[in-house]
């Protein structure tokens, strides 16, 4: 066990109906710590990096489109194990197969507006941490 950091997205279809503070106390109820955070609009240049391991992939445009069709909450997370304990509180991919109890089984509205992005291993987080926060907004 080791106490990590993880880079969270709210996605768009989550602010819109107003679900940032349902999906923070899930969040927090699974013992994981908000230690930074911030709405912002992401850029097509921005959202286009962020998924660019999908580009050859057919929901690629859609995908950019959707993130940038609404704000977003940036998150870093930090806690015992903080990246897998994060997936498990997300759910799977695609909300059908989501457990009971997790954020994508209860506020997903399909694969791709699936409310939340959580890292997926160490070194993404780092990058991705890196790229939206600067040192002197994660304040523990
Ligand atoms: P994640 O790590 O669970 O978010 O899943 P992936 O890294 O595989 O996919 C990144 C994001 O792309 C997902 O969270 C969805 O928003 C979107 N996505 C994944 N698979 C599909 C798909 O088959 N169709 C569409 N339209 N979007 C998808």
């Amino acid at each position: 066990m080791s106490i990590q950091r993880t880079f969270s997205i709210i996605k768009p279809d989550a602010t819109r109906r107003n679900l940032t503070g349902a999906i923070n106390s899930k969040i927090e109820s699974s013992g994981l710590r908000i230690i930074a955070q911030k709405r912002i609009q992401m850029s097509n240049t921005q959202a286009s990096e962020f998924y660019k391991v999908h580009a050859e992939r057919p929901f690629y445009n859609d995908l950019v489109s959707f993130m940038t069709s609404g704000p977003v909450v940036v998150q870093v997370l930090e806690g015992e194990n903080a990246i897998s304990a994060y997936r498990e509180v997300m759910g799977a991919t695609n909300p059908s197969m989501a457990a009971e109890g997790t954020i994508r089984k209860e506020f997903a509205e399909n694969i791709e507006a699936n409310s939340v992005h959580g890292s997926d291993s160490d070194e993404n987080a780092a990058i991705e941490i890196a790229h939206f926060f600067n040192k002197d907004e994660i304040v523990g």
